[in-house]
């Protein structure tokens, strides 16, 4: 495969684009930033995994995705680098605010995933925020988090920003990120999505992510992807 220079702002964007990155088994293969390239190898990523190489083709083509695999398969990787790729592809800068919201379950999970962020992203200049409650007075989240380029929230303190913080704002918001998908519904939080997604932008990309495909995550589709890849990965018995 022959990779795009790696210093190219623009990766796959049309036409046959897709099928230059689809067998690609190396991060390095695919047409991301030298920042996100560099960012994955000083963490020790080098090699993707299955769900990784099924989904980041279609993500960094601007797709929506439904990818459904199971705990463990790193499904992480498979929306922070289309996340910073996005960000970094339309020059996103301290000033142009909130460009993506991802959205976990569990403060605990929020946690983890916003590490990964900050390790694979540490060479971008986007700023982000962990905002997910309990932790942190509102008061002081509220006047940092419309300077935030990338909040990383549980689905209930999204909403009380949404609800409560002046002046919030999204509007120009470039990809929404749903993880972990079955669990968020599983403990609770389908009013407060349905909530959420009503008041974002429609013009954005949506990567949704589930380690089981059940009939609430299928609703959860209908409700936030737009013509997106079913992408199932099951392992090899
Ligand atoms: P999931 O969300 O699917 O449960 P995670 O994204 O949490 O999985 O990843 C599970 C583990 O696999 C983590 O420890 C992560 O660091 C590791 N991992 C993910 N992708 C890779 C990769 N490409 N190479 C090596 N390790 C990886
Ligand atoms: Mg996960």
């Amino acid at each position: 495969l022959p990779p795009l220079p790696s210093n190219s702002p623009i990766g796959c964007l049309g036409g046959d684009s897709f099928s230059r990155y689809a067998g690609a088994t190396r991060f390095d293969q695919l047409p991301l930033s030298k920042k996100t390239v560099d960012g994955l190898r000083d963490a020790g990523y080098v090699e993707m995994t299955d769900v990784q190489r099924a989904t980041l083709p279609h993500a960094l083509c601007g797709r929506d995705i439904l990818g459904a695999a199971k705990t463990g398969s790193g499904k992480t990787l498979a929306f922070v680098i289309p996340v910073l790729e996005k960000l970094y592809r339309v020059t996103w800068g301290p000033e142009d605010g909130v460009g993506s919201i991802i959205i976990s379950p569990t403060r605990e999970l929020a946690g983890q995933l916003f590490d990964v962020l900050k390790t694979v992203g540490k060479r971008h200049n986007f700023s982000a925020g962990l905002l997910i409650g309990g932790r942190k007075d509102i008061d002081t989240e509220k006047e940092h988090v419309n300077r935030l380029n990338i909040l990383v929230c549980t689905p209930g303190r999204l909403l009380q920003h949404m609800d409560e913080t002046p002046n919030f704002e999204c509007s120009l918001l470039q990809v929404l990120v749903l993880d972990e998908a079955d669990r968020i519904l599983d403990v609770g939080f389908k009013k407060a999505l349905n909530a959420i997604v009503s008041q974002l932008p429609k013009n954005r990309q949506t990567l949704l992510f589930s380690a089981t495909q059940t009939k609430s995550v299928q609703d959860l589709a209908r409700l936030s992807l737009k013509d997106p890849e079913y992408l199932s990965v099951h392992e090899e018995s």
